[in-house]
């Protein structure tokens, strides 16, 4: 799943947050997580423990990954509950 686009269109900040989406900011890429469309099936935490980390406040800190691998891991997302956008 490509969870940086919408119905194939690339993402923008206004349209996730309109959605109900929270940011997670980073310094070269912000992710954004919808909790009521998680499915909490974990791809996220198991692709990278490090970014992804429930329990943790902020749960997902996007700069302890790099920008390709981590859009790498948004991308397993099957609900689509984690977007991200590339500065
Ligand atoms: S991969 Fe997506 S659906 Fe699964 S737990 Fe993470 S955010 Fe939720």
């Amino acid at each position: 799943m490509d969870n940086g686009k919408i119905n194939g269109k690339t993402v923008t900040e206004s349209e996730l947050l309109a959605l109900g989406y929270r940011k997670y900011q980073g310094q070269n890429m912000d992710i954004y997580y919808a909790k009521d469309i998680c499915g909490h099936i974990g791809n996220c935490v198991k692709g990278n423990p490090e970014v992804f980390e429930v329990g943790r406040r902020p749960w997902v800190i996007a700069d302890n990954g790099e920008v390709l691998e981590n859009i790498k891991v948004v991308d397993t997302c099957p609900t689509g509950a984690l977007k991200y956008i590339r500065r």
